[in-house]
């Protein structure tokens, strides 16, 4: 066997994957990992006999090797969950995903007949003339008419996101918004008869890459990093190696093939020789520490991709549930959503209290970003505002962040995307994974699958060599 490793970068669910699939091979792995735990966006922040969740996570798969490998994994550990989501718009609260019945009840009638209206006219409009340019935004006002673009999406994706739907490829508001139950049914005759025409969707490959919650939910008594702290375990005791606390800093590379990774930890540079690497990192992160340095055309592709950051505020609340439903999403404040850990299962400390998780979506240069004490501050007057609780209530607050949380669907960021898994396919023994490693709206369970097909692709690209230098030498 080969004297160098096969070095995993990232040990979140695509990683831990990946790892897992290569370990099984006969693959001698060291997976590098950042942080002081592994787990990524589904890991846990544990504080004084609690886990905080980035999010939280809910683990549903319709993948059967998926679903059959983490049932193996977690046995009696893994819990059935109902999820609850209400949603407040105008001052009412809506189900979600929001259904046609919802809005025509609940919506002054004079804004429904303007809404209809305009949905009828936007309808036959878009299907009688294309936008020159289509952006989230035309697509969006085709789909659900000028009034009720700006009621449910205007507004609130800018907030969220920073920027309006019409800076927005229409790959965003297709994979990201949920649709009527109309629509759906529109779309799905539209498909068939681009089937039966032979007709095939433009754009980058993203099929079984969406993010979609379907098949039964499951979270643990420790929410979902229990399943990725005993991933990780699982291949510890199979004698991985896994360097926690150690970021990578460059990857080394001789034309098209990597030759090692330069690490950092406790202030120290080392370079680990590898046999080959499969990276879960950002993908324009990963492009952008190659050395020798790419062309200007990968560079400038690595520079066009952007990622929207999640400041998190966890509080500790002395009472077993404090929302009216499991994740809450508002509109105009400081958080976009809220979820109550009281509706999970999960063992809060002391019994009787709940956590509560707030998302706050920014940039890393915001202020909410850097000032703990000023994020704290707008969640709790918003929540008190909204009559969620009192500040008296409030035993613990912590605050936690994501910095490449949500991959942003630019306009023309497919030419950049294809540019960089461009480059990176010319590599013999390099490959990229997961949700920031290919720049994807997807959940766990596709993370975890792109990182096993990341591994067979490598493992197909490397067999021959590998076990060529491995035979004894006649
Ligand atoms: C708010 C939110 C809620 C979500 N809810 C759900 C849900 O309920 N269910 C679901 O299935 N999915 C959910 N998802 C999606 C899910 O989080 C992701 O699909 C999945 O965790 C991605 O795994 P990954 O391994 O691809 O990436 P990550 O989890 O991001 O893992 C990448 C790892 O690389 C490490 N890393 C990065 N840079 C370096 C470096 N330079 N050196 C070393 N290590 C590095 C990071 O620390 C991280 O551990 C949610 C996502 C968000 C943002």
């Amino acid at each position: 066997m080969s004297q160098e490793p096969t070095v995993v970068l990232g040990a979140g669910c695509a990683g831990l994957a990946a790892a897992w699939r290569l370990q099984s091979r006969g693959r001698r792995v060291v997976l590098i990992e950042a942080e002081d735990h592994a787990g990524g966006l589904a890991g846990g922040i544990r504080i004084r006999g609690n886990v905080y969740e980035y999010g939280p996570h809910i683990f549903h798969t319709t993948d059967p090797q998926i679903l059959s490998d983490i049932k193996g994994l977690m046995g009696a550990d893994l819990l059935p969950y109902r999820r609850t989501i209400q949603i407040k718009f105008l001052g009412n609260y809506f189900q979600f995903p929001l259904s046609m019945t919802e809005v025509v009840f609940k919506l002054p009638p004079a804004t429904v007949l303007r809404a209809a209206a305009s949905f009828v006219y936007c309808f036959v409009a878009g299907a009688l003339r294309k936008p020159e340019v289509e952006t989230s935004e035309t697509l969006l006002r085709r789909c659900y008419g000028e009034v009720l673009y700006r009621i449910f999406f205007k507004n609130y994706i800018t907030r969220v996101w920073g920027i309006p739907p019409s800076e927005f490829s229409p790959a965003f508001a297709r994979e990201r918004i949920p649709r009527f139950d109309l629509l759906e049914i529109w779309d799905k005759i539209k498909t068939l008869a681009r089937q039966r025409l032979g007709g095939l969707a433009q754009g980058i490959r993203t099929s079984g890459y969406v993010e979609k919650v379907e098949g039964d939910l499951y979270t643990t008594r420790q929410g979902f990093s229990m399943i990725t702290q005993r991933m990780a375990e699982r291949f510890t005791e199979k004698k991985g190696e896994l360097l926690l606390n150690t970021a990578v800093k460059k990857i080394l590379r001789e034309g098209g093939r990597v030759t090692g990774v330069v690490v950092e930890s406790d202030g120290r540079e080392r370079t680990l020789a590898c046999e080959a690497v499969i990276s879960t990192l950002p993908i324009n992160e990963a492009a952008l520490s190659l050395s020798p340095e790419l062309g200007p055309e990968a560079v400038s592709a690595a520079s066009a991709l952007r990622f929207r950051a999640i400041v998190f505020v966890g509080i500790k609340v002395r009472r077993a549930r404090v929302l009216r439903a499991s994740f809450m999403y508002f509109r105009e404040h400081s958080f976009n959503r809220i979820t109550d850990l009281g509706y999970f299962g999960f063992k809060i400390e002391p019994a009787g209290s709940t956590l509560l998780v707030a998302e706050v979506s920014c940039d890393p240069k915001d202020r909410l970003w850097t000032d703990e004490e000023m994020v704290k501050r707008a969640v709790v007057a918003d929540l008190v505002r909204e009559d969620i609780l009192a500040q008296e209530e409030i035993e613990e607050m912590h605050v936690f962040r994501a910095k490449h949380a949500q991959p942003m669907y630019t306009m023309g960021y497919e030419k950049a995307l294809s540019t960089l898994l461009g480059v990176f396919s010319e590599f013999s023994n390099f490959e990229t994974a997961g949700r920031q490693g290919r720049f994807q709206y997807v959940n766990t369970h596709v993370a975890m699958k792109m990182g096993y097909e990341a591994a067979d692709r490598l493992l197909a690209k490397t067999f021959d060599r590998i076990e060529r230098q491995d035979a004894p030498h006649a």
